[in-house]
């Protein structure tokens, strides 16, 4: 079987992180990108295996040189992209190769890889969404006010996606998600 890659986007705190986390341990087959960042580390974050914490001139120069499949500014605050060597061994190596970043990177990987798989997390509701995003209080009133305007936008894009999973339950969306990793491609089962 040729290995396929696939993308994970959703709006913001529809729960991303979450079904990352719940595959990293659960499901060691599946290899997850590592996105390199110039936010700082949370509590709890382990620099290389939920992010590689860059300063910005590294970031800077990671795009310059090319390194990065995708990479955008997200919530106007930080910079993050996906290293593209690891992910093309992941895919020579014949992995399960997942990126879960947000829906401009998705964007980008759409028109260098079109042959990708591209995954929406969507909430089960607006108001399941803002609760979320009020309930895990990482974000100012302010920032919770920007971040709820991109997710609008970013809500009205499930369409360009070729498949949509809504997260009512992290292991059952990310049972869901692993699945459809596992499924053949459309080119592959068409021939
Ligand atoms: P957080 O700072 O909460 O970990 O992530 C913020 C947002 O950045 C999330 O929407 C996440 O999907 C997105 N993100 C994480 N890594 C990448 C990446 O490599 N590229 C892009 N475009 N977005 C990313």
């Amino acid at each position: 079987m040729t290995a396929r890659l696939t993308v994970l986007a959703g709006p913001t705190a529809v729960g991303k992180g979450t079904v990352a986390a719940y595959i990293r341990e659960h499901h060691p087959e599946v290899w997850l990108s590592v996105s390199a960042t110039t936010r700082r580390a949370r509590p709890g974050e382990v620099d290389g295996v939920h992010y590689h914490f860059v300063p910005g001139e590294t970031f800077a120069q990671m795009v310059a040189t090319g390194e990065m499949l995708e990479w955008a500014v997200v919530h106007g605050r930080a910079s993050y992209g996906t290293p593209r060597g690891p992910v093309e061994q992941a895919l020579a190596d014949g992995l399960l190769p997942l990126l879960e970043i947000d829906l401009q990177g998705a964007r980008q990987v759409r028109a260098s890889m079109p042959e990708a798989q591209f995954v929406f997390l969507a909430p089960p509701s607006w108001d399941d969404l803002v609760s979320r995003l009020v309930g895990r209080g990482t974000e100012t009133e302010e920032e919770r006010a920007v971040r709820l305007e991109t997710a609008k936008v970013e809500l009205a894009a499930q369409s360009e996606f070729d498949a949509v999973i809504v997260n009512d339950d992290v292991r059952r969306a990310a049972e869901e998600l692993v699945s459809l990793m596992r499924s053949p491609s459309r080119e592959a089962s068409a021939g």
